[in-house]
């Protein structure tokens, strides 16, 4: 999904289930770690995590509707807070997620492959390939690529 995209979508979100236009902006954080968005009271713009994209559009959807439910009754001088009524009662009308999940943990591996049968090993740390053979075949294990791995949530 692009930033221009993402702008798309929450616009339309907006007047589909607010029956309100939504006329700031709409960007990726990548810097947001456990929340899935962010709605900034000052110039209202709405940040949402790119990572969540990860889990699925329903997901991502509930998401919008629930950083659009922080924006739309802020800006009408209502309860936009979680604790207040109206906030409550919006999200469950547009069926907004009350929480984010958290995004998937994360860890980088590194990928070894046996030069005598070709299997392929991951370790989470740098291994001495003097010492660490093949467990299948005992032949001489080479570095290959490092890569990301989700261990889901
Ligand atoms: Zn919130
Ligand atoms: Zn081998």
């Amino acid at each position: 999904m692009t930033p221009f995209e993402l702008q798309e979508l929450v616009e339309k979100i907006s007047l589909e289930f607010f029956d309100k236009p939504f006329q700031h902006k709409a960007v990726f954080n990548a810097r947001l770690k456990t929340t899935g968005g962010r709605y900034h009271l000052n110039d209202h713009h709405l940040d949402f995590n790119p990572k969540m994209l990860t889990q699925g559009m329903e997901v991502f959807i509930g998401i919008i509707k629930h950083e659009l439910c922080h924006y739309h009754l802020h800006l009408a001088g209502k309860g936009y807070q979680h604790k207040d009524w109206e906030f409550k009662e919006l999200l469950t009308q547009t069926g907004g997620l009350r929480f984010a999940p958290s995004p998937p943990r994360e860890v980088k591996v590194l990928i070894y492959q046996c030069q005598n049968c070709e299997k392929c090993v991951q370790r989470r740390q740098r291994i001495n390939t003097e010492r660490y053979v093949c467990g299948a075949c005992r032949g001489k294990l080479q570095y290959l690529d490092t890569t990301i791995i989700s261990l889901g949530k």
